[in-house]
């Protein structure tokens, strides 16, 4: 063959090899972006072609291009393997009709339809169990792999799968405001949400291409022409040094590694609504928990109950129950569960909360208040408020006493673990809130080894102390708050990061928080610290790491100590290195 066709069967191979990537980079200078990775490809390679190093000018792009494969692979199977954690739409309802059981759209169901769900079948909307038992697989949901027990009465939640018998479900809500949908919408939003770390990536690039061009040009031109060197030498060094300096390997996988640490929370039940709050999570130096629901479970028991004068014992539960129907504070739902009897929804009108101090209700015609000592108080009732174990609920009708019932919360089994799991991760302080009692809030305290606390407080006092406590923080340092949720949405916001308990079933916990622990968890808390310093070290090793070695073989490019492969590996191997790293923020132990 003859030596003269080579050039062109050269820019032969050069153009297939290169064509996808000149027609990015034509087509991104014609949006604007001109100094993006595919122009700094383009011109390197064109220019080595022009040098008569066709070997490394074809190199370039394809070794470039096979990076680009390797890390859209890897992209993709890490996103899959978000997508797998979060496969909980549901794919249709058994709903009857005419008799019989038809398949519809799960966006058909409205709020009081009644659904079928076999075993085997994914929970297609959120609802409320009319009849059959059976357990549930909350995996998807929470993370958690104990199955839950579902009976009549209980709350079942779309996108958990019924394992044993058949359900007949009552629709609550729509599936656009399902538990799943939000799920999903939450982690899909996520990616939005940019950490810090990561806006200054992108802000970095903007600056820091445009700079590596024009001191390659520099490097290119100044020598031969001021110093009598030869150009060759140095438009080549200039061209390594475009090649070295693409800043795809942090333009990659930082989102990337965010979105892992993410997916990796996710599939603990943990739901983290962005980069930023990851971010976040590693600079928490206080951390405020509220009492009941968070660090107890919320969950009373009726341990006496003292009529006053001439009421009867039974009668005292009933109107407590009633009062307290409408609202969503565990003492509510902990007192409607103690009684008995089916709650007449139409006997209770004028339903109020009085936050910090119990509920007002019209029942039957009469003003029931229901409530702690500072209600009756209010009402200029002093009731007997003589030394109790528990908290009281006492029990006013039309302004008259009518008695109190005292009930008692358990701390949750895995509190006292996650204190001691937060403060071996070096937060500073732990604290806690509560509107109960001194006596209640210490004995608490004191079993979970917490640093501070503060009792009897009305919600607006739980503001106040949270921002007093803020401003003790260092600079830089952030307050954490964990609620759950119930009438603390006002703290929540106070805090630099509020994390909410009981994602399950509680919207408005999950639209205030920036973090939401499934399974009501406390040492989810303490999980979520520990994916957020793993995500973080990895981001940053990623960043340590490519502008080391870039950095290094920079400067080895300006004194002629590098060549074209050592410049793509810089590029090309740096990338991958940085990809395959950044997945290991998915893995949790
Ligand atoms: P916490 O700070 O422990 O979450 P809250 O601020 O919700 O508690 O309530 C403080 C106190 O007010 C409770 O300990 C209870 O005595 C009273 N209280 C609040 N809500 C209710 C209610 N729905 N029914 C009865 N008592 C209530
Ligand atoms: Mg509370």
């Amino acid at each position: 063959m003859n030596e003269a066709y080579l050039p062109y069967i050269m820019l032969a191979v050069y153009l297939a090899a290169a064509f996808p990537i000149l027609k990015k980079a034509v087509r991104n200078i014609r949006y604007g972006e001109i100094f993006d990775e595919n122009f700094l490809m383009c011109v390197a390679s064109i220019g080595a072609m022009i040098l008569g190093e066709y070997v490394e000018g074809i190199a370039v792009m394809v070794l470039y291009r096979l990076g680009e494969y390797l890390q859209d692979k890897a992209v993709d199977r890490s996103r899959a393997s978000i997508s797998a954690l979060m496969d909980i739409r549901p794919d249709y309802a058994n709903v009857e009709r005419d008799g019989e059981l038809v398949r519809v759209s799960p966006e058909e169901l409205e709020a009081g339809t009644i659904i079928t769900i076999k075993p085997g079948e994914r929970v297609p909307a959120d609802g409320i169990v009319t009849e059959g038992s059976s357990s549930l697989d909350t995996s998807a949901i929470t993370g958690e792999s104990l199955p839950r027990d579902a009976a009549p009465g209980s709350e079942v939640y779309s996108g958990t799968i019924n394992l044993q018998s058949v359900l007949k479900v009552r629709v609550t809500a729509p599936a656009s405001e399902s538990t799943a949908a939000r799920i999903l919408d939450l982690v899909e939003n996520a990616v939005s949400r940019r950490a810090k770390a990561e806006k200054f990536i992108t802000k970095f690039a903007r600056y820091y291409t445009p700079s590596v061009c024009g001191a390659a040009a520099l490097l290119a031109v100044i020598p031969p022409l001021f110093f009598k060197q030869a150009w060759s030498v140095w438009v080549k060094r200039g061209l390594i040094f475009l090649v070295v300096s693409c800043p795809c390997a942090l333009i990659i996988s930082i989102p990337l590694g965010f979105f892992a640490g993410i997916g990796a929370a996710s599939s603990r039940g943990i739901l983290v609504k962005g980069g930023n709050y990851l971010e976040a999570l590693t600079k928490v130096d206080t951390l405020v928990f509220d009492k009941t629901g968070t660090l107890t479970r919320g969950v009373f028991s009726v341990s006496s109950v003292e009529p006053a004068e001439g009421v009867r014992a039974e009668d005292l539960i009933e109107l407590a129950a009633y009062a307290e129907s409408y609202s969503d504070h565990p003492i509510s739902r902990s007192l409607a569960d103690s009684f008995a009897g089916e709650i007449d929804s139409s006997l209770v009108s004028e339903a109020e909360e009085i936050a910090g101090m119990g509920v007002r209700a019209v029942v039957k015609g009469r003003t029931i208040s229901c409530g702690n000592l500072r209600l009756m108080e209010s009402l200029g009732l002093s009731p007997d408020s003589s030394d109790i174990a528990g908290t009281a609920v006492y029990v006013a009708e039309d302004g008259r006493y009518m008695g109190r019932i005292i009930i008692s919360d358990e701390i949750k089994s895995d509190s006292a673990d996650a204190m001691k799991a937060l403060k071996a991760q070096g937060l500073k302080k732990l604290v806690m809130l509560t509107g109960d009692r001194k006596p209640i809030a210490d004995k608490v305290a004191a079993e979970l080894g917490l640093d501070e606390v503060y009792s009897e407080l009305l919600p607006q006092d739980k503001v106040d102390i949270t921002k007093q406590l803020k401003k003790e923080l260092p600079e830089k340092r952030i307050l954490g708050f964990v609620g759950d949720g119930i009438n603390d949405a006002p703290v929540l916001a106070a805090s630099g990061l509020g994390i909410a308990m009981g994602g399950m079933g509680s919207a408005a916990a999950v639209e205030a928080a920036d973090i939401v622990l499934m399974n009501d968890r406390p040492s989810d808390v303490a999980t979520a610290v520990k994916i957020a310093k793993k995500t973080m070290r990895i981001i940053y090793e990623d960043i340590g790491f490519s502008l080391f070695v870039k950095l290094g073989v920079l400067l080895l490019a300006a004194l002629g100590h590098a060549n074209m492969w050592l410049a793509i590996f810089a590029d090309v191997g740096v990338c991958m290195i940085a990809v395959l790293n950044s997945m290991r923020a998915l893995r949790v132990k």
